[in-house]
């Protein structure tokens, strides 16, 4: 039989697994001697048992019963002891932190009897009634399922019965009240009393918990942020302190460093005579820190020295939870805190700077999702006018869409394809389906450390919270501003995470400061620290990384930008972009040619086009390799839609007339050339093979513009990469093609034109034959969007709509495997062609051109694989940078890297 149930003073924080987060850190707290109210925690083993098994494992309730002897005999009272009653707190705490998700249930041991015991021991009868209804309508919704709006409502009866505004007015007789129309409630809604006993609150309060790990929102949460269903939560069971004792008392969240900016210095917010719930909750708005300075001077100070001490040993920001009681400081809870993307670079480097990180870990600290959140455009504000409201700036970016007023609305409208803004006074965790649906969330009430926030950072969601300007009208609909103007539901608004400016209607766009830094090495004011920040650990993940960074790229511009952003060359240039648009015409005749002669007439006019355009992106990338893949789509994707072409053919034809020679001829040939599955049709390599000419015209092109390159002073690198290649021979026949013309141009120019050849990998076949290929194959390169379609048997223009959803939904896969890499199956195809290649050919070069190149898991599969570089779109780039780094270092690493979820 396991071991179910620690002590505070048992754990530490490298026991997260089965103390959950909460746990962990409250043991740790603990042992540093911060003051935590003394407490245990139920291990995520014992909630597996329970969830697995429906029933508690033996031996968890007398561990449970032998530990709270030892907190009541510390506290030298009994739980709901009825003259002075000892009251607990039972907490869900996962091992990743899971903001608001379970439930939590406060004030367990109160009953009739030890209320009246609490009044006097506290000497404050009000506190004694409110805490008890607090008791019975937590326990009642979450433990003994009455709807949570029935309290609400008789609540507000009550209020209104009394004429007053808000709870606190409603004096201990109301209270008193309240429990016993609380209780009435709880007895007909479910059939049940009450209880009464202490020790049947506290033991059905756990299993609430440890059940709540299955709720709706908890699995939404968890699909999102791709935590496993099966590891449970941990419950912590603490003695209560109470924030809500009168003024000298109060609850609030506190972060070592500013977590939107990353600012040094404390941060946080306070509200005197509450409750912690009442805080995350943004019922009251709080007040600043430096507030909790003036009215307690000394617990300020104790709170900044225990935050100081938990920075240095966590060598991190930290966020606590805290609350005083009656001028008592008390730690109630922290955890290594959620930060914006901005925040994580700039703290990174600050905690490097005061030698608390080495500089590699400052590079494990932050990620290359962070570094694209970074990347995203701004608000151009120049031309934005006057913002609607202003509120504060919980998590940055920019985001219009249309304002909605519930999770509901926000869901059914992201679904048909509409952008929204969630408006709310304050969100819950019921409008985590909303939070995710949105571009943005605005409320009017609540901090930075509100509910809205604390979720919207850590999904990167950008939010504006606390923007008290506004008053929102859920039951009509829409919002007011400060200056009167009214915002109806479906109006865009547009907000600025960053300033906590709203405006109406759609602002423009412009480039973000690390988009500028990187095109030009300037940064502007506002984000010089993270910037900075930006710039230093790019460079040390340079320094660390072992693949090198291509990027696909088709144009001279493209290639230009690429290279700014790091780019060593390009890994991919996709040689059909450059028949779209107007050349489209030239290959339609390729096409239609009915002789040799008109077919040679419509290539040559095709050659200079190409020539034009590989010359400019081997000056872009010069001294750096360009690989140029050859033709891949099947060629009726450069003609006329089918049907488009049959209608007017048809329409002409119903009209008496004849239709146009041109379109009947085009009809012709579209029918002659439609395939049902193009992707595993005349494609690729086959392309090459059967088409006579096309190859050699486009080889022709690039050894023309190698020439043009070397006489113009410069260092051309082209390797030029035949696609879709499933078995050696059709390689080997293409390859002596390629070398052909290649010869031919040397010889006509009397430049030498040298050109590796390779193939991509991207069949099964190919990576089976791997050994076999690359005798023919001086490179290799994975293309892995074809290789997810063809290893899984997915059309990667379908299935993403079709049925991901419900894939993701049911657990299947926990990311689309056309984003990250399916390790399992593709993966071991990839190693299985790197094994074998290398083997026949030592030296051959290995990298990877789908889109996985810019994905940061797949960035450490590669690396962990052994290729040699990724290559991705432009704006990736500094994204595989630093996630290269990032892998190389784990590599390095003992621990082998981080957590698997
Ligand atoms: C691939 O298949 O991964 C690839 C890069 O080629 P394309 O996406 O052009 O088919
Ligand atoms: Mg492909």
């Amino acid at each position: 039989m396991g071991r179910y149930v620690y002590d505070f003073s048992e754990g530490r924080r490298d026991m997260a697994a089965l103390l959950g987060g909460k746990g962990a850190n409250l043991a740790e707290m603990t042992r540093l001697g911060l003051p935590v109210p003394p407490g245990f925690t139920l291990t995520t083993e014992a909630c597996r048992a329970y969830l697995d098994t429906g029933s508690e494992p033996a031996g968890l309730w007398s561990a449970v019963s032998a530990h709270l002897s030892a907190v009541e005999s510390a506290a030298g009272r009994l739980l709901g002891q009825a003259d002075d009653p000892l009251l607990l707190s039972v907490r869900s705490g996962a091992r990743f932190s899971m903001p608001g998700m379970m439930e939590t249930i406060l004030d367990i041991g109160l009953n009739d009897d030890s209320v009246l015991g609490l009044a006097k021991a506290s000497g404050n009868e009000r506190f004694a009634w409110d805490s008890y209804r607090r008791l019975v309508q937590m326990f009642g919704s979450t433990v003994m399922g009455v709807d949570a709006g029935c309290f609400e409502g008789a609540l507000a009866e009550l209020k209104e019965a009394r004429g007053v505004p808000d709870d606190v007015r409603l004096t201990a007789d109301d209270l008193a009240e309240l429990v016993e129309t609380f209780k009435e409630l709880v007895h007909r809604e479910s059939g049940e009393y009450f209880p009464q006993s202490p020790a049947e609150q506290l033991r059905r309060s756990v299993l609430a918990v440890f059940q709540s790990w299955n709720g709706e929102r908890a699995r939404l949460y968890r699909r999102r942020e791709h935590i496993a269903d099966d590891l449970g939560t941990a419950v912590t069971v603490q003695r209560m302190v109470f924030g809500n004792l009168g003024p000298d008392s109060g609850s609030g969240v506190a972060f070592t460093r500013d977590p939107a900016t990353g600012r040094p210095g404390l941060y946080g917010d306070y509200l005197p005579d509450a409750q912690g719930e009442d805080v995350v909750a943004g019922i009251r708005n709080t007040v600043p820190l430096t507030e909790l300075e003036r009215l307690d001077p000394e617990s300020h100070a104790r709170l900044s020295a225990h935050l100081r001490t938990l920075e240095r040993h966590y060598r991190d920001l930290c966020d606590i939870e805290f609350t005083i009681e009656r001028g008592t400081l008390w730690m109630l809870q922290t955890r290594v805190g959620k930060r914006t993307a901005e925040a994580a670079f700039a703290i990174a480097a600050q905690l490097a700077d005061e030698g608390l990180i080495a500089p590699d870990e400052a590079l494990a600290r932050v990620s290359g999702e962070q570094l694209a959140r970074l990347m995203f455009p701004r608000f151009d504000t120049s031309h934005a006018g006057e913002p609607l409201v202003r509120g504060l700036p919980a998590s940055p970016g920019a985001a219009a869409g249309a304002a909605v007023f519930d999770s509901a609305e926000a869901v059914r409208r992201a679904k048909a394809g509409e952008k929204v803004v969630l408006v709310r006074q304050e969100t819950t965790p019921d409008d985590l389906p909303g939070m995710i649906a949105a571009q943005a969330v605005l409320t009017s009430r609540g901090g930075k450390t509100s509910h809205a926030a604390v979720v919207a950072r850590g999904m990167g969601k950008v939010c504006v919270c606390g923007a008290e300007g506004l008053a929102v009208d859920i039951g009509e609909r829409r919002f007011t501003a400060a200056d009167g103007t009214v915002v109806q539901e479906g109006r865009i608004v547009s907000v600025d995470g960053s300033t906590g400016a709203v405006y109406s209607g759609t602002v423009p766009l412009t480039d973000s400061a690390v988009i500028r830094f990187l095109e030009d090495g300037s940064a502007d004011g506002a984000a010089t620290g993270a910037v900075a920040a930006v710039a230093r650990l790019l460079a040390r993940a340079d320094a660390a990384r072992r693949l090198e960074v291509r990027a696909n790229a088709d144009t001279p511009e493209d290639a230009a930008r690429a290279r700014r952003f790091g780019a060593q060359g390009v890994g991919l240039c996709r040689t059909e972009h450059m028949f779209l648009g107007e050349r489209r015409t030239l290959v339609e005749a390729m096409i239609l040619a009915r002789d040799e002669t008109e077919r040679e007439a419509a290539l040559s006019a095709l050659l200079p086009l190409q020539r034009e355009d590989f010359t400019g992106i081997l000056e872009a990338m010069d001294g750096l390799p360009v690989t140029i893949r050859l033709i891949d789509p099947p060629l009726h994707e450069f003609l006329p839609d089918r049907t488009d072409l049959a209608v007017r053919v048809a329409a002409a034809r119903a009209q008496g007339a004849e239709p146009a020679a041109h379109d009947a001829e085009l009809l012709d040939a579209v029918n002659r050339m439609h395939e049902e599955n193009p992707m595993l049709g005349l494609r690729g390599v086959r392309l090459g093979l059967v088409v006579p000419g096309l190859v050699a015209m486009q080889v022709r092109a690039v050894a023309e513009a190698v020439v043009r390159r070397t006489r113009a002073g410069g260092s051309p690198r082209a390797e030029i990469m035949v696609p879709l290649v499933g078995a050696v021979e059709e390689l080997r026949i293409e390859r002596a093609e390629v070398e052909r013309v290649l010869a031919e141009v040397s010889q006509e120019s009397g430049v030498p034109v040298h050109c590796p050849v390779g193939t991509m990998i991207e069949l099964p076949r190919a990576a089976l034959t791997a050994g076999r290929i690359a005798e023919e194959a001086e490179f290799f390169s994975f293309g892995t969007n074809d290789l997810t379609q063809t290893t899984w048997g997915f059309s990667r223009d379908d299935v993403e709509a079709a049925f991901f959803s419900a894939y993701l939904d049911k657990g299947i896969f926990s990311a689309s495997p056309f984003e990250t890499l399916d390790r399992d199956g593709v993966g071991r195809l990839v190693r299985i062609a790197v094994d074998e290649g290398r083997a026949a050919r030592p030296d051959l070069k290995i990298g990877v051109c789908g889109e996985h190149g810019g994905d940061p898991a797949s960035v450490h599969f590669f690396h962990a694989a052994g290729l040699d570089y990724v290559s991705c779109s432009p704006f990736r780039v500094p994204v595989a940078r630093l996630e290269a780094g990032r892998a190389a270092l784990e590599a390095t690493d003992e621990g082998g890297g981080s957590d698997s979820r």
